[in-house]
């Protein structure tokens, strides 16, 4: 059985896309294992994307490491929200590719 026919596919591929708050990422990884079509991967963040942070997200990031999540593989998403549902710090929503 294929992973799409397992999950509950609310789209074709490439019509949404997770989004992340990296302020709101604490790196727990729990989105890596949910997805069935491996979107996301985690790595540390870059000074750059740091200084894009809120204020509460640098203090997150300062206390729970620079390890965040990166949805490297957006346009393999079918919408089944399942990592939306997994993250516990609410970092994920799914958006419209435009
Ligand atoms: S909604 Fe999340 S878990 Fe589901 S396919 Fe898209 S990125 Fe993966």
């Amino acid at each position: 059985m294929s992973a799409s026919s397992q999950i509950d596919c609310k789209q074709v591929a490439g019509v949404v896309r997770p989004l992340i708050d990296l302020s709101a990422c604490e790196g727990k990884q729990d989105c890596v294992p949910v997805c069935p079509y491996d979107v996301f991967e985690m790595r540390p963040i870059t000074q750059d994307e740091y200084k894009t942070l809120s204020l509460r997200g640098r203090i997150k990031t300062w206390v729970h490491g620079r390890e965040k999540a990166f949805a490297v593989r957006a346009d393999a998403c079918h919408a089944c929200g399942l990592c939306v549902t997994a993250c516990p710090e609410k970092a994920i929503r799914l958006t419209k590719f435009t």
